[in-house]
Order: C-alpha cells, then sequence, then structure tokens
C-alpha cells in the first residue's frame, strides 16, 4: 500500500527572521554608538568652527588669507553638511576605538545563525511514519506506531514521544496543526486497539461455548444438528 502523506511542517521564513535580527542588533549597537560622547563633542567642534567660518566669509577674512591657514574654514568646507563630518568621525571611531559597539549586533547574527542551524526542524507524517529533522540536525524516522505521546514546548515546539524517549523539533510554523493531526492519530490507534481487544475477548467466550455444546454432543445430550445450529450461532455465520 502506497504512504499517504498526512501534514507536512511549514518552515520559517529565514530572510524575514535575518532582517529582524538585524535590525535589532544594529538598532543596539547605534543606540550604544550615540551615547559615546565623542559624537557630540565633535558636533559642538563642528558648530564652533562654522561660526569661525562665517565671520570670516561675512568679514572678507579669505579675500586676503589663504585657507589653507586656516583649520576651520578648511574643515567647513571639506564637510559642507554637518551630519556628513558626524558620519565620518563615527565611522572612523568604530573602526579605531569602539568595536565594542558592534558586540550586540555580532552576537544577534550568531544567535540567529545558530537558531536556524541547529533549531530548525522539518516533520513530516504520513499514514506509516513520522520522519523529518529533529533539532541539532538530528534525523528521525520513526513508523507512527511508535509514537506514544506528543506535546508542544517553547519556540514553536513539538516534542514526538516514543518508548525511547522524546525527540524535540522546533520553530515550526504549523505546529498546532501537526500536534493536533498526531493526537488524532494516537487517538485513533487508541480505540482500533480498544475495539481489537473487545472483539478476541468476544472470539474467546463463543469458542468456550462451542467447547462446552461439543461435551454435550459427545456425552449424547444434544443431537448432532443442534450442536450445529448453536455453533453457526456463535460463529456468526
Ligand atoms: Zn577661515
Amino acid at each position: 500500500m502506497e504512504e499517504k502523506l498526512i501534514i507536512k511542517s511549514e518552515r520559517y521564513n529565514l530572510k524575514v527572521f535575518l532582517i529582524i535580527i538585524i535590525i535589532i542588533g544594529g538598532l543596539t549597537s547605534c543606540i550604544l554608538f550615540a551615547n559615546i560622547d565623542g559624537v557630540s563633542r565633535n558636533a559642538k567642534w563642528y558648530d564652533e568652527w562654522h561660526e569661525t567660518y562665517l565671520e570670516h566669509q561675512n568679514s572678507g577674512y579669505h579675500t586676503t588669507h589663504s585657507y589653507d591657514d586656516c583649520e576651520d574654514c578648511r574643515m567647513i568646507k571639506a564637510y559642507p553638511i554637518k551630519l556628513l563630518y558626524l558620519i565620518d568621525y563615527a565611522w572612523e571611531l568604530l573602526f579605531d576605538e569602539t568595536m565594542l559597539a558592534l558586540i550586540p549586533f555580532g552576537v544577534s547574527i550568531l544567535i540567529s545563525i545558530f537558531a536556524f542551524v541547529w533549531l530548525r526542524s522539518e516533520l513530516i507524517v504520513t499514514d506509516k511514519r513520522v520522519y523529518g529533522k529533529a533539532t541539532f540536525g538530528r534525523r528521525v524516522d520513526l513508523p507512527v506506531d511508535s509514537v506514544t505521546a506528543i506535546s508542544t514546548g517553547i519556540l514553536k515546539g513539538v516534542g514526538v514521544g516514543t518508548s525511547s524517549g522524546k525527540i524535540n523539533f522546533k520553530l515550526i510554523k504549523n505546529r498546532d496543526e501537526i500536534h493536533s493531526v498526531i493526537s488524532n492519530l494516537l487517538l485513533e490507534r487508541q480505540k482500533d486497539n480498544k475495539e481489537r481487544t473487545e472483539t478476541q475477548a468476544v472470539n474467546f467466550t463463543n469458542a468456550d461455548e462451542i467447547k462446552k455444546y461439543k461435551e454435550l454432543l459427545e456425552n449424547g445430550t444434544i443431537t448432532q444438528e443442534e450442536f450445529d445450529a448453536k455453533k453457526k450461532q456463535l460463529l456468526g455465520l
């Protein structure tokens, strides 16, 4: 008989996740970075240079004096916009002294890689098997009958219980659907088992009855026809 797919896990979109992590990490770095007082100190300096520059422009100072001798005006000419100067300064600061500010950013990227490489799982349920990739890259292939329990866990996780332990799957987008599919399978199996046990019990009693009638036939209490009729009835023929 062919294997029938019941449900397959859906994965989270890696791109969206990474973008969110990068934004969070980047913002954290920016907040730390903005606190470095060097930036505000430089902003003040820029304002002072700009004042001198305006003065020199208004008084016509540079019609007689070279810009080479005027540090303030040279800076303003090199960076006509304050923000440009600050970005340039910050950029240098970043690579000279404050790589520390990049730590949250780096850590967030490492966490995201860890999460996606080691936790993201794949789970496929068919009418015969439960298989796929569990956390930490563990390959799993279980006959559906060996599954004894199903649970949910943190990080959109599903735990599949077997006689040899629980197998964890994480970051499964349709975790709740998978959980309900497997619990239904477990419930159905329980029902099937119960019915089978009941049928067996009935068969067993009927066999016992037939044995009794056989004894009655042998000691001549009932006739062959009576025995045959009873046997037919008990076997449901
Ligand atoms: Zn000047």
